[in-house]
């Protein structure tokens, strides 16, 4: 399965960034698929998911878009977006249109932690019992 090797080297990109700044955990990370990189997206992300336990991405956000791609129409001589390579140009039906980008699969975001997802539950465990309910002006219904 193609995207399963493709969730392997996105996993080595992101084992690779933790040697250089040696961040513990991952929150978010988001990909960018072109709509001409041949990935597909739902295929993509169960393998993210079906990879992540015990690796950097366990517990992570995956967010995965892909954005039409750009293309040159010869025949209306400006800038068109294609869905798929075999797209003809939305505005006049040339099927003379060259693509000019929309190939990549990239690394958009990637939200790190240097604390472990132990510690920040019990952080956030301890502000929330610690926090004082505040009633907003809002809520009061005075008028002034
Ligand atoms: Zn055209």
């Amino acid at each position: 399965m193609h995207e399963m090797s493709l969730a392997g080297g996105i996993l080595r990109v992101v084992e690779q960034a933790q040697a250089r700044e040696g961040f513990k955990r991952v929150s978010r990370l988001a990909l960018e698929a072109g709509a001409l990189s041949g990935v597909e997206v739902s295929a993509l992300r169960f393998a993210l998911e079906a990879m992540s336990p015990g690796t950097l991405l366990d517990g992570a956000t995956i967010d995965i878009t892909q954005p039409p791609a750009a293309a040159w129409c010869m025949a209306c001589a400006q800038a068109v977006t294609i869905q798929s390579r075999l797209d003809d140009c939305p505005l006049c039906g040339s099927a003379q249109i060259q693509p000019t980008g929309g190939h990549e699969l990239k690394v958009l975001e990637l939200i790190v932690h240097d604390d472990l997802p132990g510690d920040a539950a019990g952080d956030a465990a301890g502000d929330t019992a610690g926090a004082t309910p505040q009633g907003s002006p809002a809520s009061t219904g005075q008028a002034v």
